[in-house]
Order: C-alpha cells, then structure tokens, then sequence
C-alpha cells in the first residue's frame, strides 16, 4: 500500500515512541490488542441478574483484568498462546467481553450510553437524542489516509448518529440529517462489522477506527463484533468523548488508542454550538479514565474555533498540561463555516481561524510544554 511518507517517518521520533508504544506493537502484530485479553480473562456471571448487579460484578472485576493486561501485554501471541495457564482458559464461554456486551444490551433498554441520558427503550424503537434505534448503521468504511500520521492508514468505520448537535458539524449529514429511513440497507450487525474488520486488516490498516457520527450509540454492536473478531490489530476510539461515566468504565479497558475530541473548555461554549449539557465535566472525567484505567495512548484532537482562544483553546491546553501525563495533541486548524453557521446566528463563528489565531494556540501549548508538532 502506498503510505504517506510521514507516517513511516514519524515512528523514528522519540515522542511517538514514548507515548504509543503498546500500539506501535500491536499493529506490528508483536503483542496482542486489549479485546482479545478480555476475552480470554474469564468471568463467571448470570445473564439474569440485574444491571446493577452486573455493573457492581463488571467494576469490581476490572481492577483484575487491569491486572491481568500487565501480566500479559508484553507477550508475543505465541507466548500468551502457549503458557498453560491460558490454554486452559474457555474462551467461548463467559469471559470479561461477554459481560460487558451482555451489559450494554441490558442498558440500551433504558439507554444512557452518553451524558444525555435519555432512558428511553432502544430495543422498543424509542429513539433519544442521537436518533439510533437498537441497530447500527454503518455510512461508510475505507482506509483513510487523511489522519494523523499515526494512526495512518487506518481502517475507518463512520457510523450514522450522533450524542452532540454540533451546528458547524461538517458531517452532518450522517450525524444530525437523516431520518431512520435513509438507514435502509445500511443496518450491520455484530457478524457484519466483524467481516468488515476482517477486511480492513486484509487491507495492511495500522487500526480499526469506530467514528461518525459518533461511535457511542452503537457501542453494543461493536463490541459485540469484537467478541466475533480474532484480528491483532489495535482497536480505536475516535469520540467526542461525551459518554456516561457507565459506560466510559464499560469500555475504558478494551480500546488500545484512543482519538478523543477536545473542543469547549467551558459549559457555556457547549450548550450553545453542540447543545449539550455539563460537557465539561464530563470531558475532564472521561479523560482522565482513559489515563487512570485505559491503555492511556491518546492524540488529543482540538479544533481552534475562531474567537475561541480565550475560553476554551487556553483553558484546554492547560487542564491538558495539569492532569495528563502521555498527551500528544493535534491542534487543528480545518474549522469552517459550515451547516448552521453563516445564516446569521452564529456570526463570531462564521470565519475559518485566523494564522495569528493558530500560531497564538501553538505558542500557548509550547509554552505550556505540549506535544503537538508530530501529530499536527
Ligand atoms: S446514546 Fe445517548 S443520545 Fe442516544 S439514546 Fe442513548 S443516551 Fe440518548
């Protein structure tokens, strides 16, 4: 495959080595992806037992399969294959990944996937804030070329729906304009996504790259297709990070690298362009998961907003600086006018960020001490 000449030449800068090692290794096939761990740390439940139940039994098992990673994650495939004690694992059975998908299906029936917290019944057609019913609907997957010279080529998988009502989204028409109607033909199941990442790693895909829309309302079905999936290749999360504290711990420990959004550094910003509520917090909570319990390899997106510096480019870097350890953070600079904005509501948005705007938010993260020109 033709590769950008960055993205072979990034892997002989320290920073990258520092901050992706585990995987670097994985999509080299040298050590095995977090799912395919969960399915082989076994975890005896009741499928009939309550959501609370299970989420007590989930939490308190994560801290051994936390365990369970270290032990294991510096074994080549073959070693972890061959050590007797994981020959005798049942992997078909009950394991870790089963309980968190049999948790997931129980909760879509009074869905809080993401901070809105609708509760409504998915499994019943009632239909929250991101307009997904119990199915997955997959809009395209390709190799992209087009990200961050890491993760290139990637294997990328853009699901219909979204949890946050951008009003400059740029894929709009596959996060916020469509109606269930389109998705006809488009429904995947578990089985269905399994093929698909199958045939990306066909494809030479340095990962698997679950993105929209927004990932978060089809969670069920892709770990479900990953409970179907034997492929070593590293398995990414590229969100806006908006998910419930539940379900973040849910999946906290089963992606390798994650692409989390960073785009408001306050509440306000928040309602007003995505119409969320309490972004902020939650984004500071869910962050600080993937470092405390996650794999804790991330590239940081941040999109600078024109006329945004102040109250959320600043205040993000620092927060950044003050409690992350591994960030590396891709400061862009593709925002546009789009969808909502330019029809004279959103004024002091309708304009691309200015250079001295850009060059103000690369000095600031230099300043501060930031990683951002390999990812940039
Ligand atoms: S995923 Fe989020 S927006 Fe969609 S129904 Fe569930 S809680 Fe609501």
């Amino acid at each position: 495959m033709f590769l950008r000449r960055d993205a072979v030449e990034v892997w002989s800068n320290t920073e990258l080595d520092e901050r992706l090692i585990k995987y670097q290794q994985i999509f080299k096939k040298r050590i095995l992806p977090r799912y395919i761990l969960a399915k082989n740390f076994k975890v005896k439940f009741d499928v009939n037992n309550s959501i609370t139940e299970l989420l007590e039994l989930h939490n308190e098992k994560s801290e051994g399969f936390r365990l369970f990673v270290s032990q294991n994650q510096e074994k080549t495939p073959e070693e972890f294959y061959s050590s007797k004690e994981n020959n005798q694992i049942e992997t078909s059975g009950q394991n870790y990944l089963r309980l968190k998908v049999e948790l997931l299906k129980k909760m879509i029936k009074n869905c809080e996937f993401c901070e809105n917290k609708c509760h409504v019944d998915r499994t019943k057609g009632e239909l929250g804030r991101c307009k997904v019913n119990d199915k997955a609907y997959v809009a395209s997957a390709f190799t992209h070329l087009g990200e961050e010279s890491p993760i290139v080529p990637s294997g990328t998988i853009f699901f219909y729906g979204c949890t946050m009502k951008c009003v400059f989204c740029q894929n709009y028409d596959i996060s916020q304009e469509y109606s269930l109607n389109s998705f006809r033909g488009r429904e995947t199941s578990p089985y269905g996504l399994s093929l698909i990442i199958s045939d990306m790693v066909k494809q030479k895909v340095r990962n698997i790259n679950f993105v929209g829309g927004e990932p978060t309302p089809n969670l069920h079905i892709i770990l479900e297709a990953m409970e179907l999936s034997t492929e070593i290749i590293p398995m990414l999360w590229n969100s806006n990070m908006y998910l419930s504290e539940k379900a973040m711990k849910i999946i906290v420990d089963i992606f390798d690298i994650w692409l989390p959004d960073m785009k408001y550094g306050n509440n306000k910003c928040a309602e007003k362009y995505s119409k969320v509520q309490n972004y902020w917090p939650t984004l500071k909570r869910n962050m600080k998961m993937i470092e405390s319990l996650g794999s804790g390899e991330y590239i940081i997106r941040h999109l600078v907003m024109p006329n945004h510096l102040e109250c959320c480019s600043f205040p993000i870097l620092e927060w950044v600086k003050e409690n992350l350890k591994t960030s590396l953070v891709n400061i862009m600079g593709q925002y546009r006018p789009m969808y909502k904005v330019g029809i004279g509501k959103y004024d002091e948005i309708n304009r691309r960020p200015v250079s001295v705007e850009m060059r103000q938010v690369k000095d600031y993260a230099d300043n501060l001490g930031l990683r951002w020109r390999s990812v940039s």
